[in-house]
């Protein structure tokens, strides 16, 4: 069995009009239904030096040095979970590794969460959500292209305090 996140059959990956690939609502989806399951092997810093990673490796901190992660190019699909970000969100995560519906979502919306939420790349990300809150979309109309605050300086969750 290869390692793969869980996506609720109330699911659906499909084109995204912003960031490619995204996670869609096939059916209504409850508030705190969970939405997906990160899904992985737990890799060791020790165990990811001088492993040649897949194209498109994405570990997902879960601890000090621990990641889950894909091991084949086959599996960097599987664990994706086309959650795109948002400044105003409709999934959150509970724990480490559940992704739930922080309120009701209807039939065909996409289903996005906060970057800065979750552990991971800490590089600065143009944000194009279009959420009235985001200062990415609200500089764009101005022509300068900003980064989204809710993206800047994330750290991973392991070693951030208690959240
Ligand atoms: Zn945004």
């Amino acid at each position: 069995m290869i390692a793969a996140s869980y996506r609720s059959p109330k699911t659906v990956v499909r084109g995204s009009g912003t960031h490619g690939r995204g996670l869609y609502a096939r059916k209504a989806i409850r508030q705190g239904e969970i939405v997906s399951i990160r899904g992985g092997h737990i890799l060791s810093r020790a165990q990811l030096k001088g492993r040649r990673r897949p194209p498109g490796y994405l570990g997902y901190p879960i601890a000090d040095g621990f990641v889950l992660g894909p091991l084949t190019k086959r599996e960097t699909e599987s664990v994706m979970m086309f959650l795109n970000h948002s400044c105003a969100p409709n999934v959150g995560i509970q724990g480490q590794i559940l992704f739930v519906a922080m309120r009701n979502i209807r039939a065909g919306e996409e289903l996005t969460i906060d970057y800065a939420m979750f552990g991971g790349d800490p590089k600065p990300m143009r944000c194009q959500c279009k959420a009235a809150a985001c200062p990415g979309s609200s500089r764009r109309a101005t022509g300068a292209a900003r980064t989204c605050s809710a993206s800047i300086a994330v750290t991973s969750r392991a070693t951030s305090s208690g959240r």
